[in-house]
């Protein structure tokens, strides 16, 4: 397996920029990776997939199905934000994440979930290093939001004029406005 790659899976453009200028100035080859079947409506998950592509036209992304999401969160619709849903959402996302890096023979993976502000990162990490442990591969832990990451990556999508959502990904994290 080749060592400085890594397999980052990307939730949408704005949230790319930073992880993915960090890991590139840490000396890995980045590789971004869409995998988001949780995005609610499929038109929404087009719109954010096409955006990255702008920023990132070497996305290697995946067919997905909101079925894949809805299985694993039946039950817990009602669920807050940073609540079970949502964990389980970070590890139907990391672990798909975690097969491709081994179908590529990449042996490690990261993702751009911990930028944002409203998620827990420590969630996160335990989705990625368990979907790391099964598939014999290495979570590179980083915690983006930190050292101003949130900003930053913010200001950059501003400045490159991306598109902006407004609520997290899935049906019921959309705001009634
Ligand atoms: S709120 Fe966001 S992280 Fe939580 S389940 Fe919905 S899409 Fe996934």
């Amino acid at each position: 397996m080749t060592k400085n790659k890594v397999l980052l899976h990307t939730c949408c453009a704005v949230c790319f920029s930073y992880p993915f200028n960090k890991l590139s100035l840490e000396g890995y080859e980045v590789i971004p990776y869409f995998y988001n079947p949780n995005i609610y409506p499929i038109a929404e998950q087009q719109r954010r997939l096409d955006e990255l592509i702008k920023v990132a036209p070497d996305t290697i992304f995946e067919k997905s199905s909101l079925d894949d999401f809805y299985k694993i969160s039946k039950g817990l619709e009602n669920e807050p934000e940073r609540g079970k849903r949502c964990l389980k959402c970070f590890k139907l996302r990391l672990q798909k994440t975690a097969q491709k890096a081994v179908e590529l023979g990449i042996s490690n993976i990261a993702t751009t979930l911990t930028v944002s502000p409203h998620k827990i990162s420590s969630d996160i990490f335990m989705a990625g290093e368990e979907a790391a442990l099964e598939y014999g591969l290495t979570f590179l832990k980083y915690d983006f939001k930190k050292e101003n990451g949130f900003k930053i990556t913010q200001q950059i999508a501003r400045e490159k004029n991306l598109y902006r959502q407004q609520y997290c990904g899935c049906e019921y994290s959309i705001r009634k406005l």
